[in-house]
């Protein structure tokens, strides 16, 4: 199995792999978990036939992890049991791939499995910005990720080369902003209505996922631009990127009709997610213009502020507080610890192998999210051979094993959520292309998540891929 649970004991008997499974609980279920599961697999049976599946659920907690599940396979019924919704979602996933690795033999073999992760962020982002995916993949991403007990979807929607989600108050965002023109002169491009959003967050909901939106800036910021150009230091007429690279033109920051378009846009949208997080970007924002610009300038000054990287701080500072208003908690790029910052915000960590963002985060107090490019960029190539996709360096299937987040957490300061694979998708253009660059790295990821470095070996690794991709 992948990820590797904690504990397997093996028991007498064996159990024929069901072809459907009829599920009862001892004590209450609430009918939302019924739905879910089912969404998990449609093999859960309507009608009263089926392998007695028995949810069951703990009075008392057997571990101090609330996601800790039990899943038992005797000779006539599965057992699983959890103290939470997620535990039970999580008993489930493993049962199906129990199911579907014993399918050919036509038996699984009796066991207990006793299990709970070892971190608690297992994320993957999406960037739908470079290249636009339908709604229908964005929540087949989520089903493999809920397969394999990944828990947070970092949806990268907003960038140079689109802005991808509907705002009623600012609507040139995507009639202007969604779309680019390729180098043919056709049209690319796309976005998510609410509808659409409430769709997929619904579907993560039900699969146990948090959704953490993106909205990229002050940088990244040329779809914006292209349809509000007086939002730069020097308005002019801005064209959606329909290139790669980092753009010049950002988001004015001394200008008060920026700050108050962002603060109206995050409480539009901030209501279309249940989560907890909202991600402000904050990477890769070349100061040229800000240096340039006499509004920018002139904040510096009122502001007492010793520079534009002071400046990008004090706007993130603003952002954060407001987003605070609406109940949410902020994640930067570590870029944000180039400046000054509170303890606050959490940091993904992404540039080179993290350890010097890792170092400066845990001194400055800020939780931390660790997808160092080196380990967890999934954009990168994952082999030397000719013609293989993607970008930068080549990060195999074995280097995404041998990441260690123990490694980062030397002083067990306890800052370290857990980690995220990113999936920047310049060099995809289809969900075909995607699904290439995520399998079998995705594997690798999970369990150096989900198992403890005590749990994980890559030879044995190796072979339970095999066998979980023999059985596909
Ligand atoms: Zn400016």
């Amino acid at each position: 199995m992948i990820p590797a649970p904690k504990e397997i004991s093996l028991l007498q008997g064996q159990l024929p792999v069901p072809e459907k499974l009829k599920l009862s609980s001892s004590k209450s279920i609430s009918p939302d978990l019924l739905s879910a599961l089912k969404l998990i697999r449609a093999s859960v049976a309507e009608d009263d036939t089926g392998t007695e599946t028995l949810l069951h659920r703990f009075s008392a907690l057997p571990a101090t992890d609330p996601d800790t599940y039990v899943l038992q396979i005797d000779p006539e019924r599965i057992t699983v049991s959890a103290s939470s919704d997620n535990g039970f979602r999580y008993g489930f996933q493993s049962l199906m791939q129990l199911m579907q690795i014993h399918r050919k033999a036509g038996f699984i073999p009796c066991q207990r499995i006793i299990d709970s992760p070892q971190w608690s962020w297992r994320g993957l982002h999406l960037d739908v910005s470079r290249h636009f995916f339908e709604p229908d993949f964005v929540c087949q991403y989520l089903d493999w990720m809920a397969s394999l007990k990944l828990n947070k979807f970092h949806w990268h929607l907003t960038d140079d080369q689109g802005w991808r989600i509907e705002s009623k108050l600012y609507p040139r965002l995507t009639e202007i902003g969604a779309w680019r023109k390729a180098e043919d002169g056709s049209s690319y491009g796309g976005f998510y209505t609410h509808a659409e959003i409430h769709r997929i967050v619904d579907h993560a909901t039900a699969l146990g996922i948090e959704v953490i939106p993106e909205l990229d800036l002050p940088g990244h910021c040329l779809a914006v631009l292209a349809a509000y150009p007086q939002f730069a230091c020097f308005p002019k007429d801005f064209e959606v990127m329909n290139t790669w690279g980092i753009s010049d033109d950002i988001l004015c920051a001394g200008n008060d009709e920026v700050l108050s378009f962002l603060k109206e846009i995050f409480s539009e949208l901030a209501e279309l997610f249940p989560g907890r997080y909202f991600h402000l970007g904050g990477d890769e924002a070349p100061k040229a213009r800000w240096k340039a610009c006499p509004k920018c300038q002139k904040r510096i000054v009122e502001l007492g502020l010793k520079d534009e990287e002071a400046l990008q701080s004090w706007l993130f500072r603003e952002l954060a507080a407001h987003l605070k208003t609406l109940g949410k908690e902020v994640i930067g790029w570590d870029e944000i610890l180039d400046g000054e910052i509170d303890s606050e915000p959490l940091v993904t960590v992404w540039r080179g192998d993290g350890i010097e963002a890792d170092r400066k985060a845990i001194k400055n107090g800020n939780r931390i999210i660790l997808c160092p490019n080196q380990f967890l960029y999934f954009d990168w190539f994952q082999a030397e051979a000719e013609n293989e996709p993607g970008a930068f360096g080549i990060t195999t299937l074995e280097k995404v094993y041998s990441f260690e987040l123990s490694d980062y957490d030397q002083d067990k300061s306890g800052l370290i959520l857990g980690a995220q694979a990113n999936v920047w998708t310049e060099q995809m253009d289809s969900p075909g292309r995607v699904r290439y660059m995520l399998f079998p790295r995705i594997y690798a990821l999970a369990e150096l998540l989900w198992s403890s470095s005590q749990n994980r070996s890559w030879s044995d690794f190796q072979n339970r891929l095999a066998e979980l991709e023999s059985a596909l």
